[in-house]
């Protein structure tokens, strides 16, 4: 099993793959799967079956995971697809931008 080192909301890049070069927003993170789903990104299309009575079936289209390795972290603050590493400032454990060094956001808080 593969830590995921994205999170939701994170803005991140597809590195590979025929998304390749997209950016989307992490809708969802399927730890257990290692795999992510991006907004915008590896959209399939479902065939969805009329359900009861006044309902249509149709065509859907809906995003479906990918490997959370094929994706980069886009930094907030140098707006370039980064590796991420954590560190501790100040107690709390800190995800920081190893492209700039910009600290980017709290993983845990500091321990009172
Ligand atoms: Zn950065």
């Amino acid at each position: 099993m593969s830590k995921v080192h994205v999170k939701k909301d994170d803005l991140v890049m597809v590195m590979t793959g025929k998304d390749t070069g997209e950016t989307g927003k992490v809708l969802q993170v399927l730890p257990e799967e290692g795999r992510v789903i991006v907004e915008n990104v590896n959209m399939a299309t479902k065939h969805k079956k009329p359900r009861g009575r006044g309902q249509q079936g149709g065509i859907i289209h809906q995003e479906a995971p990918i490997s959370s390795s094929n994706v980069m972290l886009v930094c907030s603050k140098c707006k370039r697809p980064s590796k991420t590493g954590s560190r501790i400032e100040n107690g709390a454990k800190v995800r920081f931008c190893k492209a700039c060094g910009e600290t980017l956001d709290v993983l845990r808080e500091k321990k009172q």
